[in-house]
């Protein structure tokens, strides 16, 4: 048996800025974007974050990459996650979010998803991090790495 190191998913405080700065902006629908960095041999380092419009009909429950903003973050090599907000829940993902990854699975490493807590009565973020697998019958799955 092989003994699997624990990759980490490391955010550079600007783009954890960014993320918790996007959740509050949009609230109370959710946010979503694309997230840009590189991977390492432990892990990733994400430091740009790219908000795109969500175009969701109903984006306090849902959201929907808009698609021109998605097409020009999708072509960037250097693109390895996707971001969304829970207004209202944990950052945990939802039966839809699960669904709707069957939809760009093949072409992220990695799922953000950002709720809303406070810190010392400071407006902050709760960030839940998974990476995202391939099953053997094609189907992408969620596995967490913790929170950021
Ligand atoms: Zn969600």
């Amino acid at each position: 048996m092989q003994l699997q190191s624990r990759q980490q998913c490391i955010l550079t405080p600007e783009v954890r800025r960014s993320l918790v700065t996007h959740l509050y902006r949009v609230f109370p629908e959710e946010g979503c974007g694309a997230l840009l960095g590189d991977k390492t041999d432990n892990g990733w380092i994400l430091d740009h974050f790219q908000p795109i419009r969500n175009t969701a009909s109903n984006p306090q429950h849902m959201f929907k990459l808009d698609p021109t903003g998605w097409i020009t973050s999708s072509f960037n090599p250097r693109l390895l996650g996707i971001f969304h907000t829970h207004p209202s829940s944990s950052p945990v993902p939802s039966p839809e979010d699960t669904m709707q990854l069957q939809l760009f699975g093949e072409m992220i490493q990695l799922y953000l998803i950002a709720s809303r807590t406070s810190v010392d009565g400071e407006p902050d973020a709760e960030i839940g991090v998974y990476t995202v697998h391939r099953q053997e019958n094609g189907l992408y799955t969620l596995e967490s790495l913790g929170l950021a």
